[in-house]
């Protein structure tokens, strides 16, 4: 049965409660949630991904006050961090407590954690008394989805409902920090800029930001991932080699002359926030076009150009 297009945070809660599967617009990209509390429905999470379950999932909040529960340590600059830039595209890493399920966390004793910024969807947390498990709501290893469509297309079959939030404003996941040894740290660049991290806290420690170790969970080198393949490089020059169709996909604008069947361009006027925005959008199209190849380029590594940077990478990794 196809999955109900749902309107309202009171259809949510009510779906939620009976332990269905829910997808929830945020501000980053949609996630797919259920109760954290509830294994059943928590299995069904990875199941209705293809998720393996050493991947673990992050739980969504409605308040800073909800940490408390579930974990047993805030470290000083987690709650200045959480204080500063929640609700927002920021998750957090932590002990966990023993309420939060081995499911959850892929047997790991720390507990990744973030409160979405969605009017919707906070919301919705405001309507229920469990934190929400939601990873994105996408095929395990695919391009993260940024509207309601998107999750239709891949995942209607699979799940119960999806609350229509509109389009996802931020459209890349969220900043990734923990605390290995005591020390901030940061797993995934993402929605909000490690600049901004390190303007509050200080530097943070970087962990190799690509493994194929699945230890090093969502770091998993090939990921957010279409299916054709992506170059990386000088479009123009790449384009010059190729004898099959391909796309582009361009920062600012400049290949109209090359021979792609079609060029996406992620932000005209080079602005990073209406590139991240743009990046999974674009990605999906160019992957339903007749190509073989998409081209792309990086961008600055500044910003959200890390982040972007980071899946771009990821999406052409073999
Ligand atoms: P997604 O919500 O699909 O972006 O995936 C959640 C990601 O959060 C995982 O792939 C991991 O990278 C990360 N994550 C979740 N829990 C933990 C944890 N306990 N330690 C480190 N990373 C985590
Ligand atoms: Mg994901």
């Amino acid at each position: 049965m196809a999955a109900q297009m749902i309107r309202t945070a009171e259809e949510g809660a009510s779906v939620l409660k009976r332990g269905g599967l829910l997808a929830i617009p945020t501000e980053t990209v949609y996630g797919l949630a259920a109760n954290a509390f509830d294994e059943a429905a928590v299995a069904r999470i990875f199941k209705a991904k293809g998720r393996p379950t050493y991947d673990p999932l992050i739980l969504h909040i409605a308040d800073v006050a909800a940490l408390k529960q579930l974990v047993r340590n805030v470290y000083p600059e987690a709650r200045m961090l959480a204080e500063e830039f929640w609700p927002g595209p920021l998750t957090l890493v932590l002990p966990k407590k023993e309420i939060v399920p081995d499911l959850v966390t892929a047997g790991l004793d720390t507990v990744a954690i973030r409160m979405p910024d969605h009017p919707l969807t906070l919301e919705l947390l405001g309507k229920i008394d469990f934190p929400l498990a939601a990873p994105s709501a996408n095929p395990f290893g695919y391009v993260s989805p940024t509207s309601a469509a998107h999750v239709a297309q891949q995942l209607g079959g699979r799940i119960d409902a999806i609350l229509d939030g509109g389009t996802t404003r931020v459209g890349l996941e969220s900043t990734i920090i923990g605390f290995p040894g005591g020390r901030p740290t940061l797993y995934r660049y993402g929605g909000l800029e490690s600049e901004r991290i390190e303007s509050l806290i200080g530097s943070l420690d970087y962990v190799a930001s690509s493994s194929s170790d699945p230890l090093a969970p969502g770091m998993l080198e090939k990921h957010y991932s279409p299916s054709k393949k992506v170059l990386l490089g000088d479009p123009a020059a790449l384009a010059a080699q190729l004898e099959a169709p391909f796309a582009i996909l361009s920062f600012r604008s400049g290949f109209e002359t090359a021979a792609a069947l079609e060029v996406f361009t992620l932000s005209a006027r080079g602005d990073l926030h209406e590139a991240a925005h743009r990046l999974f959008m674009g990605l999906r199209r160019l992957d339903a076009l007749p190509v073989e190849y998409i081209l792309a380029e990086l961008l600055p590594e500044e910003g959200l150009g890390r982040a972007i940077n980071d899946r771009l990478r990821r999406a052409a990794a073999r």
